[in-house]
Formats: C-alpha cells, sequence, structure tokens
C-alpha cells in the first residue's frame, strides 16, 4: 500500500541529524546512517517509467556506475543531478533542496503505476483502500486469525489461507551456556563432509540463508552442532566455495561438526537420514563421509570445479549455412591447444587485473548440441580459496580472446566440487 507514499526527505534528514547529535555524546557507540542521497536516486529510479531508459544512458554517460557503493556516491549523485538538471545545478548542494530539481514523480491514487503490469494477485483497490485505512492508523485483521479482508490472494487458483501449527522444534542443546568460558568452548568431537545439491527454486537462495536453512535442519534433526568459540559462537558449519545466487549445484560441500553424544557416535548413514527427513527435496543429501577433525576445511581442500553449461553462438550471416554444430568441436581443440589465453577479471571494488585463463582450465569437452541448437559444454577448472576461479563466464572471454564468433552463456550447473584426499574421484 505505501507504493504510493512520498519519502518526507526533509523529515529523514531532520531525524539524522538529530539521532547523530544525540548518538555522538555516547562513547563507544558506533552508529551508521543510510546516506539520504542513495535514498533518493532509489526513490527516483523506482518510480521511473520508460522515459527513464534514456535518462539511465544520460546518466551513465555523465559518469554514474556503482551508484549502491559507498565510495562511489560522490561521483555517481553528481553524475545524476548533472544529467537530469544540466551544469547549472551544483550537485554538492543540499540533497533535500536538490530534491526539488530531480523527476521524483508524485504518485495519485488512480495514477497507471510503472509496475501495474506485474501481478502480484493482490487487488489494487484493496491496496488503495488498505492505504487510506493506513493513513488515519487503523490497522487490518491478521488473516490468518481473523476475518478475511477479501485482498484477492486467495481463490481457486491459489489456494486457500490456512494456518499449520509448527512442528515442535527440539532444544538446542550444543550452544555455549553464559556461565562457559566463551574462549574454551566444548570442543567437537565428531566432523562430516557432507555432499549435497542447491536444486529448483532453491537455487535462488543466498549464501547466508543456505547457512541457516542448515542449522535449523540440524536444529530439528536434534544434532549437536559444536560451536565456535569467542563473545559471538558459531555453530561449526563450513560450506566450501558459495554459489553465486541462480545458479544449481548439484555437488556441493558443507562441513559439519558435532560435539560428543551420550548415545555414542553418529554413522554417516545415520546422520544422512536424520538431515534428509528435514531438508526440502531441492538440497538433495547425495553423500556423507566422517572425516577426521585435523583434515583441512572445505573450502583449503576444494582444487576444482565441473561445470556443465549451454552456450548458444549466432554465426554471422555468411557462414550460417554450415550451421554450428561442426565448429563447436574445432573451437574447444583451439582452446585446448592454445598454451596461454589471457583475460581479464575484474574485482568487487571494480578493478581489472589480466591472468593467464588458460593454465586455470583442467578439461573441456563438447557433449552435442540441445533441441534449441546451443553448445552443452563440459568442464573442470580451478576453484581455490586464493581467487585462482575459473568461472562460466570466463570460458566466454576465453573464447572472445582467441577470435572465436561471440558466445552467449545460457545456464551453468556446478556439477561437483574435487577436493583433495576424496577417495570417490
Ligand atoms: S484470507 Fe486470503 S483473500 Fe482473505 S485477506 Fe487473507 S490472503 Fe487475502
Amino acid at each position: 500500500p505505501f507504493q504510493w507514499h512520498r519519502v518526507d526527505y526533509a523529515d529523514v534528514q531532520r531525524k539524522q541529524t538529530l539521532l547523530q547529535k544525540e548518538l555522538r555524546r555516547l562513547r563507544g557507540v558506533k552508529a551508521h546512517f543510510t546516506d539520504i542521497r542513495f535514498s533518493i536516486l532509489e526513490d527516483f529510479i523506482g518510480k521511473g517509467d520508460r522515459s527513464l531508459g534514456q535518462m539511465i544512458e544520460r546518466a551513465w554517460r555523465a559518469g554514474a556506475g556503482m551508484d549502491a557503493w559507498w565510495e562511489n556516491i560522490d561521483a555517481a549523485y553528481a553524475a545524476w543531478v548533472r544529467a537530469y538538471c544540466g551544469e547549472e545545478v551544483d550537485p554538492a548542494a543540499d540533497p533535500v533542496a536538490l530534491c526539488a530539481h530531480l523527476p521524483i514523480r508524485e504518485l495519485g491514487l488512480e495514477d497507471p503505476l510503472p509496475w501495474d503490469h506485474i501481478d502480484t494477485g493482490i487487488d489494487k483497490k484493496w491496496l488503495q483502500k488498505d492505504y487510506r485505512r493506513a493513513l488515519e492508523a487503523l490497522t487490518v485483521e491478521d488473516c490468518s486469525f481473523e476475518g478475511c479482508s477479501a485482498c484477492g490472494i486467495c481463490g481457486p487458483g491459489f489456494g486457500h489461507n490456512i494456518v499449520i501449527p509448527p512442528p515442535p522444534v527440539p532444544p538446542l542443546q550444543s550452544k555455549p551456556t553464559p556461565t562457559q568460558d566463551p574462549l574454551e568452548p566444548e570442543p567437537p568431537a565428531q566432523r562430516f563432509r557432507i555432499t549435497y545439491g542447491k536444486t529448483g527454486d532453491l537455487r535462488w537462495l543466498g549464501h547466508l540463508d543456505l547457512m541457516r536453512l542448515w542449522e535449523r535442519a540440524c536444529r530439528r534433526a536434534g544434532l549437536p552442532l559444536a560451536f565456535s568459540g569467542g563473545y559471538h559462537p558459531m555453530p561449526r558449519l563450513a560450506n566450501a566455495n558459495a554459489l553465486p545466487i541462480g545458479q544449481e549445484g548439484y555437488g556441493e560441500i558443507l562441513d559439519l561438526e558435532l560435539l560428543d553424544r551420550p548415545e555414542g557416535p553418529l554413522t554417516p548413514e545415520k546422520l544422512r537420514a536424520l538431515l534428509s527427513e528435514q531438508l526440502p527435496p531441492e538440497i538433495p543429501i547425495q553423500a556423507v563421509q566422517e572425516i577426521s577433525l585435523r583434515d583441512p576445511s572445505a573450502t583449503a581442500a576444494v582444487y576444482a570445479a565441473e561445470y556443465q553449461l549451454t552456450v548458444s553462438c549466432e554465426l554471422p550471416k555468411a557462414v550460417h549455412g554450415s550451421g554450428t554444430e561442426s565448429s563447436w568441436p574445432a573451437w574447444v581443440t583451439q582452446i585446448l591447444d592454445a598454451q596461454e589465453i589471457w583475460i581479464e577479471k575484474t574485482s568487487k571494488s571494480g578493478k581489472s587485473s589480466p591472468f593467464n585463463a588458460r593454465a586455470l582450465l583442467y578439461y573441456l569437452e563438447f557433449q552435442g548440441l540441445t533441441p534449441e541448437g546451443s553448445a552443452c559444454l563440459l568442464y573442470r577448472g580451478s576453484c581455490r580459496n586464493d581467487g585462482a576461479y575459473l568461472r562460466p563466464t570466463h570460458l566466454v572471454q576465453m573464447a572472445e580472446s582467441l577470435g572465436l564468433p561471440h558466445w552467449t552463456l545460457q545456464t551453468a550447473k556446478r556439477l561437483r566440487l574435487l577436493w583433495e584426499h576424496d577417495s570417490s574421484q
């Protein structure tokens, strides 16, 4: 309902100044505030309609980019202001006063919204009513327990709202007690290495949420997880090499450490059965191995990753008649025959540096064409924690560096991670 509501920047700025002034007096308190210019940019871009496209290009040409990075905000904000207001407005002026010059739209309840075509299932009329109710400080009952306010979600297509009571959660057995010395946590008794998949819709789960999912599954399975020491003890769960959001993985690795159990040590089979019962089907466990407490961590042990990619390639019209099927094996050979292939990689801070990607490629194979005509490629490349990591996009860059026709990466699946001392490889 608050999609129609305008941010009152003057009020936000007043509150921030007030809090900063008051908090400055307190010793040992550190406070962070969102720079109001980030909020202004978000508001302005978020409410933009199709005319915003040209505006984004103008801002980009004026130097905008990486706008959400703290260290870039001065340059990015100045570029946006210059792109929209021209040279006569000083980007260093008070941002709230500058808002008057920026095209931040006031949205009326009846105005078409740029995102009206996205159907969330909730009736727009219901949202308008809810907005008015909110401005009058009226609350809407929680329809899980009170009456239905007919928001439009429930129906034959989506089903009906029912409340399922949560299953009982076993008490947490292993977190250090407040009286225990935090610098000397109880030592782990067993360590397991779990190979699992991250598939289907759960490929959209971020790394931290995935770790929470594992933590909850262990809790529900009644496993006595070991905790790290220090004043902020964390469960001893470690995932090797986090997958990017949206990518499926079929052989991910997780290390898990358990405390001594009064019932005796767990077998890998029992651990697998206990955890599988609690995990969603999109996180299937492939294998569980007990490893020594002294073995290197999963992150340190992983040295390579095997990927399956689908890649398309549009040949120029002149050679289109020949199709690409016959070209893929030759392109693969060309990559494998090269002694060195130098490409650029960009760090999180935007710095580019060249590296020899060929040295990180251990295996490459063309496996055939998909029904849509894309090539299936299988590759194994370095996947080390020290940054020597050959990503699927790097393979496309390698083809470009050799002057091959342009490849477009369609999908990437990480089939498995390879780690030292794994006897099953
Ligand atoms: S019960 Fe369904 S239709 Fe009614 S308010 Fe709740 S979600 Fe909306």
